[in-house]
């Protein structure tokens, strides 16, 4: 087997304090619809969560709470899953 070392090189870094491990965004303008259908004794139950980001979506550094780059956003948006 070979010695494949994870490429560090494509760790988001925050260019502004150097945190590379906390972020979080914000949207915009979103509408949120959530689904829920009521039981026979009227509870209800909650089915399907659905966001429409109608605005920007942006992406902020957890440490210094900069804003990052779009394409900072892009690359964050690829490593997502
Ligand atoms: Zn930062």
């Amino acid at each position: 087997m070979s010695n494949n070392e994870p490429t560090i090189a494509n760790r988001l870094t925050c260019p502004f304090c150097g945190n590379d491990t906390d972020f979080f965004q914000i949207a915009e303008d979103a509408i949120i619809t959530t689904h829920f259908t009521q039981n026979s004794d009227g509870s209800f139950t909650q089915e399907v969560n659905d966001s429409q980001v109608l605005g920007e979506i942006k992406l902020f550094c957890g440490e210094c709470e900069e804003e990052l780059p779009p394409e900072f956003f892009d690359r964050f948006n690829e490593m997502v899953f």
